[in-house]
């Protein structure tokens, strides 16, 4: 069982968006930009609410509530997913939609940053209900989408099958089938080898490349995976891969601990079946809440934003943290972290290998031709150990850490383009 434990109770900050502004503004004062544009790059553009009305399966009516933010179109349509999560709102989908802006930026591909969700609880509703659902959300909103002005993805709680009623809505509008309006679809409709493996993939290979920077051998290393959604599973499946022990795993019911490390592929057949970690018979039950304090080289929280603040950072052990979720750290803690000289990845360059071919299916759709999953992934890790290695340079160079550098690249880069393009007025 655990080795220690913590039983906290981390408090949520008010707002997730004052998080990014905080990001924002401490990468700013340090670039030469002037102040008066600063304003412009740092709120949303445009963000939409609709109410939803959804025809349950009892025959009564739901109202749900949906969002769409276009954080940025300066470099590009505006990219970014739909989470489906009873905690959506407003402030947390702005965030989300500014941090794909500076992802994209980081990453260095053609897309602004955008972001969708609907308030809604999906573990409790059907197939159908949420076929409807999804299908509203897009008529409600087809106005802002397209493959021009902004292209969604999936994100917690949505897939292949979001993706493809999404399509088949969006095309029904146009009159015709447009593939290139969305990403992360199934393979037969035009998705991408590798794009479900993409954002696991990059967390890793953003991990093999901070191990090899701080001369830590994989094979000796070991690991913490909070989630096993998508991003969990695939990566703790790619560090295995890299001869990293994982030991640690959670999702929302449970955890689980190896010492000798847990068979992913084994834990990843078991989920299918039960569709939960717990009674996987390969590991020792674990206290999902002291998944983050586990003893380990790395740890990779990907499940949700602010699970380490400044109330439970001091306890973080690992060396390296690999931000597979999006905001899983709060400023605060990035300045403990800071100080206990933890690693961080942040989120906007370890995440962003699952934009990245979000970006090649987007590109293979507008050709009407398709690559292999070796042009995928060979393109996939050029990319990513390109954009690891621009950001330590700045980090290094200005004595800054990972995050930081990161904001300084991506911002430098939208503010260039609003440079050159100028305000049409
Ligand atoms: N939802 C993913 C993210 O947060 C992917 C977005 C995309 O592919 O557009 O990066």
């Amino acid at each position: 069982m655990a080795e220690k434990k913590h039983v906290k109770s981390v408090t949520i900050p008010v707002s997730t968006f004052e998080n990014v502004m905080k990001q924002f503004d401490q990468a700013a004062v340090r670039l030469h930009v002037d102040p008066s544009l600063m304003e412009f790059l740092k709120y949303p553009a445009r963000s939409t609410i609709v109410k939803l009305p959804v025809r349950m399966d009892d025959g009564t009516y739901k109202m749900f509530t949906g969002y769409r933010v276009q954080h940025s179109i300066v470099r590009g349509p505006a990219k970014g997913g739909i989470r489906f999560h009873p905690d959506v709102d407003l402030d947390e989908v702005q965030a989300l939609a500014a941090w794909m802006t500076w992802k994209c930026a980081v990453v260095n591909i053609p897309f602004g940053g955008g972001k969708g969700g609907i308030a809604c609880d999906p573990s409790s509703m059907s197939k159908d209900e949420l076929e409807r659902l999804t299908r509203r959300y897009t008529a409600a909103l087809f106005d802002m989408f397209g493959p021009d002005s902004d292209i969604p993805a999936p994100d917690v709680n949505t897939n292949e099958q979001t993706m493809a009623w999404f399509m088949d809505t969006y095309s029904m509008h146009a009159r015709h089938t447009v593939t290139s309006v969305i990403t992360g679809k199934p393979l037969v409709m035009g998705g991408s080898l590798g794009r479900k493996e993409a954002t696991g993939a990059g967390v890793v290979i953003t991990t093999r490349e901070a191990l090899r920077h701080l001369n830590i051998d994989p094979a000796k290393a070991t690991a913490s995976v909070q989630g096993f959604g998508n991003v969990g599973s695939i990566s703790a499946m790619f560090l295995q891969k890299l001869s990293v022990k994982v030991t640690h795993v959670s999702d929302v019911f449970g955890g689980l601990h190896n010492p000798d490390g847990i068979d992913i592929m084994a834990l990843m057949e078991y989920v299918k079946e039960h569709k939960k970690i717990v009674g996987f018979p390969g590991a020792e039950a674990y206290d999902r809440n002291e998944i983050l304090y586990a003893d380990v080289d790395i740890l990779v929280p990907a499940a949700l934003e602010n699970q380490i603040t400044e109330e439970n950072a001091g306890d973080i052990k690992a060396k390296i943290i690999a931000e597979g979720a999006n905001g899983p750290v709060t400023p605060e803690a990035d300045a403990i972290l800071q100080k206990n000289g933890v690693f961080v990845i942040p989120d906007i360059l370890c995440n962003a290998g699952g934009v990245t071919v979000s970006y090649f299916e987007w590109v293979q759709n507008r050709l009407g031709y398709f690559w292999t999953e070796e042009d995928v992934n060979v393109r996939l890790e050029r990319i990513m150990t390109d954009a690891f290695a621009a950001i330590l340079k700045v980090a290094l160079e200005n004595d800054v850490h990972m995050r930081l550098a990161a904001f300084m690249v991506a911002i430098q880069r939208v503010a260039d383009v609003v440079q050159l393009r100028g305000i049409y007025a």
